[in-house]
Protein backbone atom coordinates (compact mmCIF):
# COMPACT_ATOMS: atom_id res chain seq x y z
CA UNK A 1 0.00 0.00 0.00
CA UNK A 2 1.81 3.50 -0.92
CA UNK A 3 0.65 6.30 0.88
CA UNK A 4 0.36 9.52 -1.64
CA UNK A 5 -0.28 13.03 -0.49
CA UNK A 6 -2.02 15.23 -2.43
CA UNK A 7 -1.87 18.98 -1.99
CA UNK A 8 -4.57 20.67 -4.87
CA UNK A 9 -2.53 24.06 -4.08
CA UNK A 10 -4.77 27.52 -5.68
CA UNK A 11 -6.58 27.92 -9.04
CA UNK A 12 -7.18 24.91 -11.37
CA UNK A 13 -5.24 22.94 -8.72
CA UNK A 14 -7.73 21.51 -6.62
CA UNK A 15 -9.76 21.02 -9.85
CA UNK A 16 -6.66 18.70 -12.47
CA UNK A 17 -5.69 17.22 -8.86
CA UNK A 18 -9.48 16.17 -8.28
CA UNK A 19 -9.65 14.72 -11.76
CA UNK A 20 -6.00 12.66 -11.15
CA UNK A 21 -7.74 11.21 -7.85
CA UNK A 22 -10.26 9.77 -10.24
CA UNK A 23 -7.47 7.59 -11.99
CA UNK A 24 -5.85 6.66 -8.43
CA UNK A 25 -9.28 5.56 -7.36
CA UNK A 26 -9.40 3.56 -10.72
CA UNK A 27 -6.24 1.78 -10.04
CA UNK A 28 -7.30 1.04 -6.25
CA UNK A 29 -10.49 -0.76 -7.36
CA UNK A 30 -8.98 -2.23 -11.17
CA UNK A 31 -5.30 -3.64 -10.16
CA UNK A 32 -3.55 -5.00 -7.45
CA UNK A 33 -1.45 -1.46 -7.02
CA UNK A 34 -3.71 -0.06 -3.71
CA UNK A 35 -2.70 3.36 -2.79
CA UNK A 36 -3.93 5.35 0.10
CA UNK A 37 -4.20 9.21 0.06
CA UNK A 38 -4.02 12.03 2.12
CA UNK A 39 -4.66 16.50 1.17
CA UNK A 40 -2.31 19.34 3.29
CA UNK A 41 -2.15 22.64 2.16
CA UNK A 42 0.08 24.65 0.36
CA UNK A 43 0.34 27.98 -1.35
CA UNK A 44 -2.25 30.75 -1.27
CA UNK A 45 -4.89 28.43 0.13
CA UNK A 46 -2.57 27.86 3.46
CA UNK A 47 -1.91 31.06 3.85
CA UNK A 48 -5.47 31.83 4.27
CA UNK A 49 -6.17 29.15 6.48
CA UNK A 50 -3.01 29.02 8.64
CA UNK A 51 -1.24 32.08 7.83
CA UNK A 52 1.42 30.56 6.28
CA UNK A 53 2.25 29.37 2.80
CA UNK A 54 4.25 26.41 4.13
CA UNK A 55 2.44 24.30 7.11
CA UNK A 56 4.60 22.54 9.22
CA UNK A 57 1.67 19.82 9.15
CA UNK A 58 2.20 19.61 5.54
CA UNK A 59 5.99 19.19 5.80
CA UNK A 60 5.45 16.55 8.11
CA UNK A 61 3.08 14.43 5.94
CA UNK A 62 5.24 15.46 2.59
CA UNK A 63 8.16 13.62 4.50
CA UNK A 64 6.07 10.52 5.78
CA UNK A 65 3.96 10.18 1.81
CA UNK A 66 5.73 7.54 -0.05
CA UNK A 67 5.22 10.14 -2.79
CA UNK A 68 3.41 13.69 -3.43
CA UNK A 69 1.42 15.34 -6.00
CA UNK A 70 0.90 18.98 -6.50
CA UNK A 71 -1.66 20.62 -8.35
CA UNK A 72 -0.14 24.21 -8.65
CA UNK A 73 0.19 27.82 -6.56
CA UNK A 74 -0.22 31.17 -6.76
CA UNK A 75 -2.63 33.78 -7.88
CA UNK A 76 -3.69 37.49 -8.05
CA UNK A 77 -5.01 36.99 -4.44
CA UNK A 78 -1.66 36.76 -3.00
CA UNK A 79 0.65 39.00 -5.31
CA UNK A 80 0.64 41.50 -3.15
CA UNK A 81 1.93 39.80 -0.12
CA UNK A 82 4.97 40.33 1.84
CA UNK A 83 7.14 38.19 -0.35
CA UNK A 84 7.55 35.60 2.74
CA UNK A 85 3.57 35.21 2.36
CA UNK A 86 3.14 34.51 -1.14
CA UNK A 87 2.62 31.24 -2.44
CA UNK A 88 5.47 30.42 -4.16
CA UNK A 89 7.79 29.95 -0.95
CA UNK A 90 5.40 27.27 0.21
CA UNK A 91 6.83 25.81 -3.16
CA UNK A 92 10.02 26.55 -2.88
CA UNK A 93 9.74 25.21 0.69
CA UNK A 94 8.87 21.85 0.20
CA UNK A 95 11.42 21.29 -2.41
CA UNK A 96 14.23 22.48 -0.26
CA UNK A 97 12.77 20.82 3.45
CA UNK A 98 12.77 17.97 0.84
CA UNK A 99 16.12 18.21 -0.72
CA UNK A 100 14.57 17.31 -4.04
CA UNK A 101 17.72 18.15 -6.34
CA UNK A 102 16.76 16.50 -9.07
CA UNK A 103 14.18 17.54 -11.07
CA UNK A 104 12.77 15.27 -14.59
CA UNK A 105 10.95 17.18 -17.18
CA UNK A 106 9.81 15.35 -19.73
CA UNK A 107 9.13 16.75 -23.52
CA UNK A 108 7.04 14.03 -25.05
CA UNK A 109 4.84 14.78 -28.47
CA UNK A 110 2.02 13.00 -28.94
CA UNK A 111 1.13 12.60 -32.11
CA UNK A 112 -2.07 13.79 -32.05
CA UNK A 113 -1.10 16.86 -31.21
CA UNK A 114 2.17 17.53 -33.46
CA UNK A 115 0.74 20.00 -35.31
CA UNK A 116 0.38 22.38 -31.86
CA UNK A 117 3.46 22.74 -31.86
CA UNK A 118 5.57 26.13 -33.84
CA UNK A 119 8.30 23.42 -34.97
CA UNK A 120 7.67 21.52 -38.32
CA UNK A 121 5.75 18.11 -37.47
CA UNK A 122 8.72 16.14 -38.72
CA UNK A 123 11.16 17.79 -36.85
CA UNK A 124 8.69 17.15 -33.32
CA UNK A 125 6.91 14.15 -34.56
CA UNK A 126 8.01 11.29 -32.21
CA UNK A 127 10.06 13.43 -29.75
CA UNK A 128 10.53 12.09 -26.26
CA UNK A 129 13.22 13.61 -24.44
CA UNK A 130 13.97 13.81 -21.10
CA UNK A 131 15.68 16.70 -19.40
CA UNK A 132 17.43 16.48 -15.74
CA UNK A 133 18.06 19.61 -14.36
CA UNK A 134 20.09 19.68 -11.06
CA UNK A 135 17.63 21.68 -9.04
CA UNK A 136 19.40 22.62 -4.91
CA UNK A 137 22.82 24.30 -6.51
CA UNK A 138 24.48 26.65 -8.92
CA UNK A 139 23.79 30.43 -9.03
CA UNK A 140 19.90 30.05 -7.41
CA UNK A 141 21.37 28.73 -4.40
CA UNK A 142 25.25 29.68 -4.09
CA UNK A 143 26.78 32.21 -1.64
CA UNK A 144 28.12 34.88 -1.95
CA UNK A 145 24.51 36.69 -3.14
CA UNK A 146 24.26 40.33 -3.12
CA UNK A 147 23.55 44.03 -5.02
CA UNK A 148 25.49 47.09 -2.90
CA UNK A 149 26.14 50.63 -4.04
CA UNK A 150 30.07 51.41 -4.59
CA UNK A 151 31.61 54.50 -3.57
CA UNK A 152 30.98 56.08 -6.84
CA UNK A 153 27.65 55.40 -6.54
CA UNK A 154 26.79 52.99 -8.91
CA UNK A 155 25.45 48.95 -8.07
CA UNK A 156 27.43 45.95 -8.47
CA UNK A 157 24.96 42.61 -8.42
CA UNK A 158 27.31 39.05 -7.53
CA UNK A 159 25.66 35.89 -7.68
CA UNK A 160 28.06 33.03 -7.32
CA UNK A 161 27.83 29.67 -9.49
CA UNK A 162 29.04 26.92 -7.24
CA UNK A 163 28.88 22.96 -7.45
CA UNK A 164 30.57 20.64 -5.33
CA UNK A 165 31.50 16.68 -6.36
CA UNK A 166 29.41 15.24 -4.32
CA UNK A 167 26.38 17.39 -5.88
CA UNK A 168 27.55 16.73 -9.64
CA UNK A 169 27.60 13.00 -9.00
CA UNK A 170 24.45 12.42 -7.55
CA UNK A 171 22.63 13.96 -10.35
CA UNK A 172 24.89 12.29 -12.59
CA UNK A 173 23.65 9.17 -11.30
CA UNK A 174 20.18 9.97 -11.60
CA UNK A 175 20.27 10.99 -14.99
CA UNK A 176 22.87 8.15 -16.15
CA UNK A 177 19.66 5.62 -14.25
CA UNK A 178 17.04 7.41 -16.80
CA UNK A 179 19.40 6.64 -19.66
CA UNK A 180 19.78 3.15 -18.54
CA UNK A 181 15.53 2.37 -18.74
CA UNK A 182 15.70 4.64 -21.98
CA UNK A 183 17.62 4.52 -24.86
CA UNK A 184 21.16 4.37 -23.40
CA UNK A 185 22.29 8.09 -24.35
CA UNK A 186 23.09 10.87 -22.36
CA UNK A 187 23.90 13.86 -23.15
CA UNK A 188 25.65 16.26 -20.08
CA UNK A 189 25.45 20.24 -20.95
CA UNK A 190 27.75 22.80 -19.54
CA UNK A 191 29.96 25.66 -20.50
CA UNK A 192 33.11 24.21 -19.53
CA UNK A 193 34.81 26.26 -22.19
CA UNK A 194 34.69 29.35 -20.47
CA UNK A 195 33.46 28.41 -16.96
CA UNK A 196 35.58 26.07 -14.53
CA UNK A 197 32.77 25.12 -12.33
CA UNK A 198 30.58 23.14 -15.19
CA UNK A 199 34.63 21.78 -16.18
CA UNK A 200 34.56 20.32 -13.38
CA UNK A 201 30.76 19.04 -13.65
CA UNK A 202 32.08 17.47 -17.18
CA UNK A 203 35.07 15.58 -15.33
CA UNK A 204 32.95 14.24 -12.63
CA UNK A 205 30.41 13.22 -15.01
CA UNK A 206 32.68 11.58 -17.35
CA UNK A 207 34.36 9.74 -14.49
CA UNK A 208 30.86 8.44 -13.01
CA UNK A 209 29.90 7.41 -16.45
CA UNK A 210 33.20 5.73 -17.07
CA UNK A 211 33.59 3.89 -13.53
CA UNK A 212 29.65 2.88 -13.14
CA UNK A 213 27.83 3.00 -16.38
CA UNK A 214 30.12 2.13 -19.28
CA UNK A 215 27.21 0.64 -21.40
CA UNK A 216 25.48 4.28 -21.74
CA UNK A 217 27.09 6.11 -24.70
CA UNK A 218 27.91 9.60 -22.74
CA UNK A 219 28.48 12.97 -25.12
CA UNK A 220 29.24 16.54 -23.67
CA UNK A 221 27.69 20.23 -25.21
CA UNK A 222 28.38 23.31 -24.39
CA UNK A 223 25.35 25.23 -23.35
CA UNK A 224 24.77 27.24 -26.35
CA UNK A 225 25.07 24.62 -29.03
CA UNK A 226 22.24 22.87 -27.20
CA UNK A 227 20.01 24.95 -27.08
CA UNK A 228 19.96 25.55 -31.03
CA UNK A 229 19.98 21.74 -31.51
CA UNK A 230 16.97 21.26 -29.05
CA UNK A 231 15.28 24.02 -31.73
CA UNK A 232 17.29 22.43 -34.81
CA UNK A 233 17.24 18.71 -34.07
CA UNK A 234 15.84 17.95 -31.20
CA UNK A 235 15.68 14.05 -31.78
CA UNK A 236 18.82 13.28 -31.51
CA UNK A 237 18.95 13.42 -27.58
CA UNK A 238 17.14 11.09 -25.37
CA UNK A 239 18.32 11.83 -21.64
CA UNK A 240 20.03 15.40 -21.05
CA UNK A 241 21.62 16.53 -17.58
CA UNK A 242 22.48 20.19 -17.00
CA UNK A 243 22.78 22.50 -13.50
CA UNK A 244 20.07 24.69 -12.76
CA UNK A 245 20.13 27.57 -14.83
CA UNK A 246 21.24 26.03 -17.44
CA UNK A 247 18.37 23.72 -17.20
CA UNK A 248 15.90 26.13 -16.04
CA UNK A 249 16.16 27.46 -19.52
CA UNK A 250 16.65 24.50 -21.60
CA UNK A 251 14.04 22.65 -19.84
CA UNK A 252 11.40 25.20 -21.25
CA UNK A 253 12.64 25.25 -24.58
CA UNK A 254 12.22 21.53 -24.82
CA UNK A 255 8.76 21.74 -23.56
CA UNK A 256 7.36 24.02 -25.90
CA UNK A 257 8.58 21.86 -28.40
CA UNK A 258 5.81 20.09 -27.12
CA UNK A 259 3.00 22.95 -28.04
CA UNK A 260 0.92 22.49 -25.37
CA UNK A 261 1.45 23.73 -21.87
CA UNK A 262 -1.48 21.68 -20.26
CA UNK A 263 -0.07 18.55 -21.31
CA UNK A 264 3.52 18.57 -19.23
CA UNK A 265 4.10 16.62 -16.50
CA UNK A 266 7.34 16.81 -14.06
CA UNK A 267 8.95 15.07 -10.88
CA UNK A 268 11.58 16.40 -8.65
CA UNK A 269 13.27 13.42 -6.81
CA UNK A 270 15.22 13.32 -3.43
CA UNK A 271 18.37 11.37 -2.19
CA UNK A 272 17.82 7.58 -1.97
CA UNK A 273 17.74 7.24 1.62
CA UNK A 274 19.17 4.13 3.62
CA UNK A 275 15.93 2.60 4.28
CA UNK A 276 15.54 2.75 0.55
CA UNK A 277 12.64 5.99 0.75
CA UNK A 278 12.94 9.18 -1.41
CA UNK A 279 11.28 12.09 -1.27
CA UNK A 280 9.44 13.16 -4.70
CA UNK A 281 6.83 15.82 -5.54
CA UNK A 282 5.11 15.26 -8.67
CA UNK A 283 3.64 18.44 -10.79
CA UNK A 284 2.89 19.88 -13.58
CA UNK A 285 4.90 22.04 -14.97
CA UNK A 286 1.63 24.81 -15.65
CA UNK A 287 0.96 27.65 -13.09
CA UNK A 288 -2.57 27.98 -11.11
CA UNK A 289 -4.10 29.70 -13.95
CA UNK A 290 -5.97 31.86 -12.07
CA UNK A 291 -8.11 33.06 -15.75
CA UNK A 292 -9.47 29.59 -16.00
CA UNK A 293 -9.62 29.17 -12.42
CA UNK A 294 -13.23 27.04 -11.14
CA UNK A 295 -15.10 26.78 -14.88
CA UNK A 296 -14.32 23.21 -15.43
CA UNK A 297 -12.16 23.67 -18.57
CA UNK A 298 -8.25 22.87 -17.47
CA UNK A 299 -6.48 20.47 -19.20
CA UNK A 300 -5.84 17.64 -16.09
CA UNK A 301 -3.26 15.82 -18.18
CA UNK A 302 -0.22 17.17 -17.25
CA UNK A 303 -1.42 16.67 -13.36
CA UNK A 304 -2.35 12.52 -14.81
CA UNK A 305 0.84 12.47 -16.36
CA UNK A 306 2.70 13.53 -13.55
CA UNK A 307 0.87 10.76 -11.89
CA UNK A 308 1.94 8.38 -14.53
CA UNK A 309 5.55 9.54 -13.62
CA UNK A 310 4.84 8.75 -10.01
CA UNK A 311 3.67 5.19 -10.50
CA UNK A 312 6.88 5.13 -12.87
CA UNK A 313 9.58 6.62 -10.83
CA UNK A 314 8.38 6.09 -7.09
CA UNK A 315 6.85 3.25 -6.83
CA UNK A 316 8.58 1.18 -10.68
CA UNK A 317 5.08 0.22 -11.55
CA UNK A 318 6.11 0.44 -15.04
CA UNK A 319 3.07 -1.52 -16.57
CA UNK A 320 0.48 0.43 -14.61
CA UNK A 321 2.41 3.36 -15.94
CA UNK A 322 2.34 2.33 -19.46
CA UNK A 323 -1.21 1.59 -19.50
CA UNK A 324 -1.82 4.97 -18.59
CA UNK A 325 0.57 7.19 -21.07
CA UNK A 326 -1.00 4.64 -23.24
CA UNK A 327 -4.75 5.58 -22.23
CA UNK A 328 -3.89 9.31 -22.76
CA UNK A 329 -2.47 8.54 -25.78
CA UNK A 330 -5.98 6.37 -27.52
CA UNK A 331 -7.77 9.27 -25.65
CA UNK A 332 -5.96 12.14 -28.29
CA UNK A 333 -6.04 9.40 -30.84
CA UNK A 334 -9.77 9.52 -30.88
CA UNK A 335 -10.07 13.50 -31.19
CA UNK A 336 -10.81 14.14 -27.59
CA UNK A 337 -9.78 17.93 -26.56
CA UNK A 338 -9.59 20.09 -23.61
CA UNK A 339 -9.88 23.95 -24.98
CA UNK A 340 -6.32 24.48 -24.60
CA UNK A 341 -5.54 21.85 -27.17
CA UNK A 342 -8.53 22.18 -29.21
CA UNK A 343 -8.06 23.54 -33.36
CA UNK A 344 -10.30 26.76 -33.32
CA UNK A 345 -13.37 25.46 -34.42
CA UNK A 346 -12.70 21.87 -32.65
CA UNK A 347 -15.18 20.84 -30.48
CA UNK A 348 -14.26 20.47 -26.91
CA UNK A 349 -14.71 18.34 -23.20
CA UNK A 350 -14.49 19.58 -19.74
CA UNK A 351 -11.83 19.31 -17.49
CA UNK A 352 -13.82 16.20 -15.90
CA UNK A 353 -14.87 14.86 -18.93
CA UNK A 354 -11.10 14.32 -19.77
CA UNK A 355 -10.67 12.17 -16.96
CA UNK A 356 -13.77 10.39 -17.94
CA UNK A 357 -12.24 9.62 -21.32
CA UNK A 358 -9.05 8.56 -19.71
CA UNK A 359 -10.86 5.78 -17.43
CA UNK A 360 -13.07 4.30 -20.33
CA UNK A 361 -9.63 3.91 -22.13
CA UNK A 362 -7.78 2.84 -18.91
CA UNK A 363 -10.54 0.12 -18.25
CA UNK A 364 -10.22 -1.49 -22.05
CA UNK A 365 -6.47 -1.77 -21.28
CA UNK A 366 -7.01 -3.68 -17.81
CA UNK A 367 -9.62 -5.80 -19.31
P1 LIG B 1 -0.07 29.47 -15.90
O1 LIG B 1 0.69 28.26 -16.29
O2 LIG B 1 -0.89 29.36 -14.68
O3 LIG B 1 -1.02 29.92 -17.10
C1 LIG B 1 -0.51 30.33 -18.38
C2 LIG B 1 -1.64 30.16 -19.43
O4 LIG B 1 -1.82 28.77 -19.69
C3 LIG B 1 -2.99 30.68 -18.94
O5 LIG B 1 -3.68 31.25 -20.03
C4 LIG B 1 -3.72 29.46 -18.47
O6 LIG B 1 -5.12 29.53 -18.57
C5 LIG B 1 -3.15 28.38 -19.39
N1 LIG B 1 -3.10 27.07 -18.72
C6 LIG B 1 -2.21 26.70 -17.76
N2 LIG B 1 -2.47 25.45 -17.35
C7 LIG B 1 -3.52 25.02 -18.08
C8 LIG B 1 -4.26 23.81 -18.10
N3 LIG B 1 -3.97 22.77 -17.30
N4 LIG B 1 -5.30 23.72 -18.93
C9 LIG B 1 -5.62 24.73 -19.76
N5 LIG B 1 -4.95 25.89 -19.78
C10 LIG B 1 -3.92 26.05 -18.94
O7 LIG B 1 1.01 30.63 -15.75
P2 LIG B 1 0.82 32.14 -15.24
O8 LIG B 1 -0.46 32.68 -15.76
O9 LIG B 1 2.09 32.81 -15.55
O10 LIG B 1 0.74 32.03 -13.66
C11 LIG B 1 -0.46 32.00 -12.92
C12 LIG B 1 -0.14 31.75 -11.46
O11 LIG B 1 0.48 30.46 -11.33
C13 LIG B 1 0.86 32.76 -10.88
O12 LIG B 1 0.46 33.06 -9.57
C14 LIG B 1 2.17 32.01 -10.89
O13 LIG B 1 3.05 32.45 -9.89
C15 LIG B 1 1.70 30.60 -10.61
N6 LIG B 1 2.62 29.53 -11.08
C16 LIG B 1 2.70 28.46 -10.29
C17 LIG B 1 3.48 27.38 -10.68
C18 LIG B 1 3.52 26.18 -9.80
O14 LIG B 1 2.73 26.07 -8.88
N7 LIG B 1 4.40 25.25 -10.06
C19 LIG B 1 4.15 27.41 -11.90
C20 LIG B 1 4.00 28.55 -12.73
C21 LIG B 1 3.21 29.62 -12.30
Amino acid sequence: MKKILLIEGDGIGPEVVGETKKIIDFFNKNSDKKFTTESALLGGIAFDKTGTPFPQETLKLASEADATLLGAVGGPKWESLEYKFRPERGLLGIRKELNLFANLRPAKVFNALANSSTLKREIVEDLDIMIVRELTGDLYFGEPRYVKTLDDGSKQGVNTMTYNSKEVERIARVSFDLAKIRNKKLCSVDKANVIETTEMWREVVSDIGAKEYPDINLSHMYVDNASMQLVRNPKQFDVIVTGNMFGDILSDTASMLTGSLGMLPSASLGEKQNNGKQHALYEPVHGSAPDIAGKNIANPLATILSFSMMLRYSFNYIDEANKLDQAVENVLNNGVRTADIALSGQKFVSCTEMSDKVIEELKKLFN
